[in-house]
């Protein structure tokens, strides 16, 4: 016999389960809900896909494709990556299925892993999970409120608190480029001084200087001038639109000039929604424009906004702000005895069919651990099954709850619990 050998999770990632999954699933199915309210239906795309639709839509310079993709040959030897971002594969899909010829706008919303290989950390996976929305066909900046919007109300209703919608125009392909000169202008005496990364930003994409961690480069971008006072005039009215209808929404924002957003694609309002509550990593969410992507990749010129929710952060929060919640049993049966067992099984069975959410013991073990293992799970009732119970044809229960018990006919404890159980059966 091979000896056992016992597997670890590869670094990085991470497993999911009670009660943990619960926080996870509430913020699926509220996102879901409050996403249908705007219109926007699920898309399901691949994990993997091409190479080069992430580094021709994210940037070559950036950080995501020049250190983080998890890049590999297949057996064919095409290049296939591991997907670091949704934006991308929707874009593609929305192309590749002439979703354009439908009516407009057309929204969408996916959830599932992304993969990055970065160095792990404290709330940094190579595997982690999001939540993002897509809207094509839209140029309106009243469509960029309506996202934070529904952004925010789903924050709340997940029961957020002290949040942060921070917010700024990253221009366009008109003003982007003398923005970007007045940037290299106001590096090139500090250039030597900047960290190795940004001195290759500088010559390829010096807005993502902006984006830097480094102590450094914080320090050198102090004064450096804002994107905001290079805006063409329709970026600008754009933006003032966008900013208008939030504060119409009662919707509070801070402006945030250095805000660039490291991705390539964004055009116009960019924005992150941070919390003081998760420190240096602090984005709940973040999106934007794109409104020149679709066209980018062959399709016809088409606005597009979104965002993502990064849901480890996400789960990090409700759990610092609230309980988890699981699903308990309604009830509980202890049979007692071999004939018990298979009656309370059948009970089981019977319960679970009008919808009650039912445990129960199989090994016929004492009534004491039997209630110890239900006051555990937190069930609402316990139901007694011996044999005393089976020949009188009357069970026991018991109400963990209160405290309260009685007995009940053994063909009448569905009508008894339903009874008992306001909403139930289901
Ligand atoms: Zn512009
Ligand atoms: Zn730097």
């Amino acid at each position: 016999m091979t000896p056992p050998q016992q597997f670890s999770a590869l670094k990085g990632v991470q497993d999911i389960f009670p009660p943990d999954v619960h926080l996870w699933q509430k913020v699926e199915s509220l996102s879901r809900e409050v996403f249908s309210l705007y219109g926007f239906e699920e898309i399901r795309l691949p994990i993997i896909e091409p190479t080069g639709l992430f580094v021709r839509s994210i940037g070559e310079t950036s950080d995501i494709v020049e250190k983080e993709m998890y890049t590999f040959p297949d057996k064919a030897g095409r290049s296939i990556t591991l997907r670091p971002e949704g934006t991308a594969p929707v874009v593609r899909a929305y192309i590749e299925h002439h979703l354009y010829n439908l009516p407009s706008p057309q929204k969408f919303f996916y959830s599932g892993p992304m993969f990055r290989y970065e160095r792990p950390q404290k709330g940094r996976f190579r595997q982690f999970y999001q939540i993002g929305v897509e809207a094509f066909g839209a140029v309106s900046p009243l469509l960029d409120a309506e996202l934070l919007s529904m952004l925010k109300i789903l924050l709340e209703r997940l029961g957020m608190k002290d949040l942060n919608f921070e917010i700024n125009s990253v221009g366009c392909g008109n003003c982007r480029p003398a923005y970007r000169t007045a940037l290299r202008d106001f590096f090139s005496a500090k250039l030597g001084s900047l960290c190795p990364d940004c001195q290759r930003r500088y010559e390829a994409n010096p807005l993502r200087i902006l984006d830097c961690k480094v102590d450094r480069c914080i320090e050198l971008r102090a004064g450096a001038p804002f994107i905001t006072d290079f805006l063409c005039s329709e970026c600008k009215d754009h933006f003032e639109k966008v900013l208008s209808a939030l504060r119409r929404l009662n919707i509070p924002y801070t402006l945030n000039p250095n805000m660039v957003r490291g991705l390539d694609y964004y055009t116009r309002t960019a924005f992150e929604v941070t919390s003081e509550h998760l420190g240096s990593q602090k984005a709940v969410a973040a999106g934007g424009r794109y409104d020149r992507l679709v066209e980018e990749f062959g399709g016809p010129p088409t606005p597009g906004m979104g965002f993502a929710l990064g849901m480890e952060r996400l789960t990090e929060l409700l759990r610092e702000t609230g309980e988890i919640v699981g699903p308990f049993p309604d009830v509980y049966i202890a049979p007692l005895g071999e004939r018990a067992i298979m009656e309370g099984f059948l009970m089981a069975e019977r319960l679970r069919a009008r919808g009650f959410l039912v445990e129960s013991g199989y090994d016929g073990s004492s009534l004491r651990s039997q209630l110890r293992k239900a006051n555990r799970i937190t069930a609402r009732f316990v139901i007694i099954l011996g044999e005393d119970e089976l020949s009188s044809g009357r069970a026991k229960w018991k109400n963990l709850g209160d405290g309260s018990q009685g007995d009940v006919e053994i063909r009448k404890v569905e009508e008894f619990l339903a009874s008992a159980s306001p909403g139930k059966p289901r």
